[in-house]
């Protein structure tokens, strides 16, 4: 299949479309009649899907100031190809707009890809060589620091133990995150400067684990039990960030991703992405979710606005707040409306109490924040919806865009609430297929009714809600297409005949598409300038090596971006690619 139904533009139409569209001063100073100004940059003889309301396509596209100029057919070009104007012969190839990943954690991503990254290791001896190595290659380092670990690495039921980092690095700290940021793993050296033995207690919103024989901590610690270690670990310097923030930008540019929502930053993480704007190395549009801080109230909320007035400019908008209502089911920390299926029969860790909760959100609401929940839980999701409906009903309807990210399980009865109270379903498409972590960590302690509902994209699409897509980076992989082809197959993009989890839940190619490219847009408050090829646009654009809408679906992984612009710049260009 391959739909090509042009839209074809008048000339007079692409003339004073940007003008009008930006409602720039002058805007009639230009009339249909005008001598046409020549475009610097013209895509021709491409499949290009524009992602716009009716999702038509076009053969081509001309750029200038870094703004969409026309989009149509190759004939109507004309005049806007000039003398000096770059012209492209895509030969058929598929051009999208700039993808946008609406959760992601670029600066600790990058430092941990630069650190002691477990990235592609996946059994605990290969972790421990990596260790030994990251330790070897920095003796000068005072602590071992880095993360990427799955826990699926260690067995089910199983956690790691400090006894195997003890064996490789017995005479330095060492703490490591896994590959989704909710459990530390620590030696022995770590735990004894953070004065952590058989008596220290459980923090109120975390766990430290133990041998259940002797009652002695094994090394692995559980959310908020983490910052126990952590708050003695050097922090990342100013240096180290600003690194990560480049790594993560190349990467993203790499995958044609031209905006994000960092799912949570701090006053440091806020001043590496001002500084990285100044430098004109920000080759994406960044919205930054500021952390709430629990253990405060609402009188943190004058600071976040004060730091949304200073930092929201140039390609960075703190307009958003990111709140962390509960854990991971791995570690029985997601917050589940009925008890998971092991002894003492836990629901799990609602990390703000949900009447607190609906007064942060209302107050955040009034003051025009769009809230970033995290819920993985059935019970955690429902708290969100009751925290929006009830900021809804106290300050009306404010066109804040609040959204809920991952989602793993959402009770039948509030799938439709997410249309009705305009909540975006933010989810990690990456996620939604049988992987160890579904059939060997989640499935026997949560049953199979409850892992048969899990990750419902298709129900909560079918519902008329918005979904938005993000990878949370550095926790899965930030590819995109990967992302892509999980969402319309349900099924392991390695694999060419994996089982497909719930295949009720598929998504359509353009939805997936949609998700990662117009609605992560509209959550990210800048779908009016983005997200979308549409005359007076940012010119942000990918050109593919292959068509999406052309191939077997099991192919969707594998592809790579030939070019990426960026407001009309090239931000990554495959050498020899076009
Ligand atoms: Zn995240």
């Amino acid at each position: 299949m391959k739909p090509i139904p042009f839209r074809r533009l008048a000339a007079a139409l692409c003339l004073l479309g940007p003008a009008l569209a930006l409602g720039a001063p002058g805007a009639f100073a230009q009339s249909a009649h005008a001598v046409v100004e020549p475009a610097e940059l013209v895509l021709r003889n491409g499949a290009v899907y524009t992602v716009d309301a009716a999702r038509s396509w076009a053969e081509a596209v001309a750029v200038r100031d870094g703004r969409i100029v026309y989009v149509g057919s190759d004939a109507g070009l004309g005049a806007l190809v000039g003398t000096r104007t770059r012209v492209l012969d895509l030969r058929g190839r598929m051009v999208m707009p700039g993808l946008q990943d609406a959760h992601i954690h670029p600066i600790s991503g990058g430092i941990e890809a630069l650190g002691c990254n477990l990235n592609g290791g996946a059994t605990a001896a290969e972790y421990v060589a990596i260790v030994r190595q990251c330790a070897a290659s920095k003796p000068q380092d005072s602590w071992v620091l880095g993360g990427g670990w799955l826990m699926s690495a260690f067995g089910p039921g199983a956690m790691p133990s400090r006894a195997l980092l003890d064996a490789v690095v017995p005479d330095r700290p060492v703490l490591l995150w896994s590959a989704d940021g909710h459990t530390g793993w620590a030696n022995s050296k770590a735990l004894a400067i953070a004065g952590i033995t058989h008596d220290t207690p459980d923090p109120p919103d975390g766990r430290i684990d133990r041998d259940p024989q002797t009652g002695e901590p094994i090394g692995s610690l559980q959310e908020g039990a983490v910052d126990l270690v952590d708050r003695f670990a050097p922090p990342a310097s100013p240096e180290q960030r600003m690194n990560g923030l480049r790594y993560a930008v190349r990467m993203l540019n790499a995958y044609g991703i031209t905006g994000l929502q960092d799912a949570s930053v701090s006053l440091p993480d806020l001043e590496t992405y001002a500084a990285l704007d100044q430098a004109e190395g920000l080759t994406l549009h960044a919205v930054v979710a500021q952390w709430w801080e629990r253990a405060e109230g609402l009188e943190q909320i004058a600071g976040m606005e004060r730091r949304r007035q200073q930092f929201t400019r140039g390609h960075v908008r703190a307009t958003t707040v990111k709140i962390l209502q509960d854990g991971v089911m791995e570690n029985y920390t997601a917050a589940l409306l009925e008890p998971y299926l092991v002894d003492g029969s836990p629901r799990g860790i609602p990390m703000i109490e949900p009447e607190t909760l609906k007064r942060v959100v209302t107050a955040l609401d009034a003051k025009g924040f769009q809230v970033h929940f995290h819920a993985i839980g059935d019970a955690a999701t429902r708290q969100c919806l009751d925290a929006v409906q009830s900021a809804r009903a106290s300050n009306g309807p404010r066109g804040l865009r609040h959204h809920i990210s991952h989602l793993q399980l959402i009770d039948p009865v509030d799938i439709p609430r997410f249309r009705e109270l305009g909540v975006v379903a933010n989810f990690q498409p990456l996620w939604a297929y049988a992987d160890a972590y579904i059939n060997e960590l989640t499935l026997p302690f949560l049953g199979q009714e409850r892992t048969e509902r899990m990750y419902p994209i298709g129900s909560v699409h079918t519902n008329g809600a918005m979904l938005a897509f993000g990878s949370d980076w550095s926790v899965s992989s930030a590819n995109p297409y990967e992302q892509i082809e999980v969402a319309v197959r349900r099924a392991d993009p390695a694999l060419l005949d994996g089982a497909v989890f719930l295949p009720d839940q598929r998504l359509s190619l353009p939805a997936a598409i949609a998700a990662f490219t117009i609605n992560a847009a509209y959550v990210n408050g800048i779908d009016r300038d983005t997200g979308s090829i549409e005359v007076g646009k940012s010119a942000d654009l990918v050109v593919l090596d292959r068509n999406l809408f052309a191939i077997d679906p099991r192919a969707i992984s594998d592809t790579k971006v030939l070019l990426t612009l960026f407001e009309g710049k090239p931000v990554h260009e495959e050498p020899g690619g076009l």
